[in-house]
């Protein structure tokens, strides 16, 4: 007997096909199985949906309509909670079923021909039945070293175990949140054989420690593929490996990265989204999700326990944990002391510690110190009270951490005779100085150009950088630490003892693979002295012997025109305090600068106090009158164009007819009423790789009425690309709840 499928396509983006095509087949097949389809000439991977939440493309010729070239027999079809999940992440983040679903799998699945994925299944298979489940010893044969919680741990842990959650763990860093999150997965896969974690990282960069970390737990206990990771860094091979695993239950733990939401996990019971303030669990591209959004939504769907983690929450995150008297929807836990430095450990308090607590630093916390650099020399880039506390550290043999947000070695190379600046010709942008290979690098599409030997316009051969990277600063560093002697290190080679080593994390010297591992076994073997970098190293890393951080140049982010750029230097800030004196017998001595010319700001204030809810009340606040989130919901329209002219007049052409023609559509004058639409501006950075780009900003004191309106403009938007607004217009996308404005 036939059958007619609907089934779901990858299909290029605005393309006039939809994305939900009609198939026939012999057999009938359930929603969510796999399929292998004819596309036009070419044989493509496909999802089987349920016809009624998706309509099949126009009223076709039965006749017409081409049978599916097979199954993928032997994967078992996709949950119901997953299609519910990818069905509301195409609503709410207004993309196309097909893009969603077929982005959410993994790439290989897409080239395997159903034979070759065969033999890949029974080779998994085969593994399985070999793979040792494990006997509960640890590495050494003993048994496993588990650490006996503290107080506060067994306070959340108890919590997290006796409410539906969500939870979020407001958490000091080095408090012992990882801790609680291997005490929350062990609790749940004891009690039940075929529950699933899924635990979220960030960044890539950072999954390799929580591998570890997780593999040392829980190998001994269900074996070696019990846990799996899941992010872009793998190889497609090793990504298809670990999705099948999910999938088919075997793995019991999913390590992964922002995409990791979307794994097919049968019997997923908990949601871990560690460091869930960070920006990088929101989509750039494709459908700009949000992954921490989308785990509680997931954990609401499928009955799973959500827990969200972080010392400096989004305050989106912290308002929705505000009690629930108040409205509060997540449940809120505190652990606010360093391991190995809670209130049981007071009587062994030192005189320093209590020193610090006078100056209001929680215990075990680094003492945050502001440098007014309005009493410094004009150009000094390192006031001198910073660099005799990071001599002074070197010399005892502990280690330091610069750092600053801007790689390269200066941002813009600059003539003085005639004002030429060094500009990308494609961008509206300036080319940043890369000292090392003497180019003009930019950053925002890649335009390389080798340093010219004199100014491009007048001649001149004096042309000189303006501001600093991290690469001059590593430079300047070196030359102001270079009579600075190693501690105990004069030997024959250096009579006088080794000069003291400053190294440098970033994207530049992290470029190729292995790279960012080595540099930072070389900080953890304690072979650098000071390390100079971006915030890729004030992120999550656990330093032991780093007893300094300072930041020397923060202030940008406190006259940003983004009203979330406060959120994210406070979080930035805590993070790179968190890496000083993460040794608890280093700890008491270590410290926090900051280098500013605003020592009295209130975030700095805050800062100093380690008083993330302080700040957190002044911005909601801040917030709230000024209705912005989370106090409204907003969503951005981006166009993309040859001249800025058009991108904005596409925009404005959308936005007039939704004022125009949308209130004449019966029963939408309640939304419209609720939405408010800006006029079109150009984008921060206008042009990049000689494209304008321009956005349109839409705002609703409601989230639902935000969602109605924007599925209803998104046929405004597609009429008008094809009017005469729409003419030379490249491409336009939709972001809800943008993370930049
Ligand atoms: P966070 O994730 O909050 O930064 P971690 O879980 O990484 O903190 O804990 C910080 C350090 O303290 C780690 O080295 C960890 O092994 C250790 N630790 C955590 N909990 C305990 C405990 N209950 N007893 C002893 N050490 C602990
Ligand atoms: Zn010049
Ligand atoms: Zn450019």
């Amino acid at each position: 007997m036939t059958h007619w499928l609907c089934v779901l396509v990858q299909t290029p983006a605005h393309a006039s096909l939809g994305s939900v095509l009609s198939y026939r087949s012999e057999a009938l097949l359930a929603p969510g199985t796999l399929v292998r389809v004819p596309l036009g000439k070419r044989e493509t991977l496909g999802v089987v949906w349920d016809g009624d939440s998706a309509q099949a493309t126009g009223e076709l010729d039965p006749g017409k309509i081409k049978a599916i070239a097979g199954a993928l027999d032997g994967i078992a079809p996709l949950s119901t909670a997953w299609q519910q999940l990818i069905g509301f992440t195409a609503q709410y983040y207004q993309r196309s079923l097909g893009e969603v679903a077929l982005a959410a799998l993994p790439p290989q699945l897409r080239e395997l021909s159903p034979e070759q994925m065969q033999r890949r299944l029974k080779r998994g298979k085969l593994a399985q039945a070999k793979a040792v489940i494990g006997t509960g010893e640890g590495p050494n044969g003993g048994p496993l070293a588990i650490p006996a919680l503290t107080p506060e741990q067994t306070a959340v842990v108890a919590q997290i175990n006796n409410h539906p959650g969500p939870f979020l763990l407001f958490g000091a860093t080095g408090s012992g949140k990882t801790e609680v999150y291997l005490n929350s997965v062990q609790t749940l896969l004891a009690g039940d054989p075929e529950a699933q974690a899924l635990v979220m990282v960030p960044e890539i960069n950072l999954t390799p420690q929580l591998e570890a970390r997780f593999k040392e737990r829980f190998t001994p206990l269900y074996g070696e593929d019990a846990v799996v990771s899941l992010h872009s860094g793998m190889t497609n091979p090793q990504r298809l490996k670990s999705w099948l695993a999910a999938h088919s239950g075997s793995a019991r733990i999913v390590l992964g990265t922002r995409m990791a939401v979307f794994a097919s996990m049968p019997r997923l019971r908990l949601i871990v989204v560690d460091e869930e303030h960070d920006p990088s669990y929101k989509s750039s591209e494709g459908a700009r999700y949000s992954a921490r959004d989308l785990a509680v939504y997931r954990g609401k769907l499928e009955g799973a326990k959500v827990l969200l983690g972080s010392a400096t929450p989004s305050l989106e995150s912290w308002h929705h944990s505000r009690p629930a008297l108040e409205g509060g929807r997540y449940l809120r836990l505190h652990m606010p002391s360093r391991i190995g430095t809670q209130p049981d450990a007071a009587s062994a308090r030192s005189e320093q510690e209590r020193t610090r607590a006078a100056a209001g630093t929680p215990a075990g916390l680094p003492l945050v110190r502001r440098v007014d650099m309005n009493h410094q020399h004009r150009n000094a880039v390192f006031s001198i009270p910073l660099l005799e506390a990071i001599k002074e550290r070197v010399l005892r043999g502990e280690q330091c951490m610069v750092f600053l947000n801007r790689r390269g070695y200066a941002p813009v190379l600059h003539c003085a005779d005639c004002g030429w600046k060094s500009e990308c010709p494609h961008c509206s942008a300036f080319r940043v100085f890369h000292k090392i290979d003497r180019t003009l690098r930019c950053h925002h599409c890649g335009f390389t150009e080798r340093v010219p030997r004199a100014c491009p316009t007048c001649g001149n051969p004096d042309i000189a950088p303006l501001g600093r990277g991290t690469e001059r600063l590593e430079e300047h560093l070196a030359e102001l630490l270079a009579d600075v002697r190693r501690p105990n290190s004069i030997s024959a080679e250096f009579p006088e003892g080794e000069p003291i080593r400053v190294a440098r994390i970033d994207a530049d010297t992290t470029r190729l693979k292995g790279e960012l591992e080595s540099q930072l076994a070389a900080v953890h073997a304690g072979d650098v002295d000071v390390l100079v970098g971006t915030q890729m190293i004030a992120k999550g890393h656990d330093f032991r012997r780093i007893t300094l951080v300072a930041a020397v140049n923060p202030d940008g982010a406190l006259f940003s025109s983004d009203f979330r750029a406060p959120e994210r230097l406070f979080s930035l800030l805590m993070q790179a305090t968190g890496r000083a004196g993460r040794d608890a017998k280093l700890g008491a001595g270590s410290e926090m600068w900051i280098q500013t010319f605003q020592p009295a700001h209130p975030l700095y204030a805050a800062l100093k106090r380690h008083d993330y809810p302080a700040f957190a009340t002044a911005q909601l606040l801040e917030r709230e009158q000024a209705s912005l989130p989370p106090f409204s919901a907003q969503a951005l329209v981006r166009a993309e164009a040859r001249t800025q002219e058009v991108a904005q007049a596409f925009l404005n052409a959308a936005r007039a007819a939704a004022n125009t023609d949308m209130a004449l559509w019966e029963g939408w004058t309640d939304v419209l009423a609720q939405v408010t639409l800006y006029p079109a501006v150009p984008m921060s950075i206008q042009r990049v790789a000689n494209i304008e780009r321009a956005q349109m900003l839409i705002e609703s004191p409601s989230r639902a009425a935000l969602q109605r309106f924007l599925s209803g403009w998104q046929s405004v938007l597609h009429a008008t690309r094809q009017g005469p607004e729409g003419k030379g217009l490249i491409r336009w996308a939709i972001d809800v709840d943008p993370l930049a404005i």
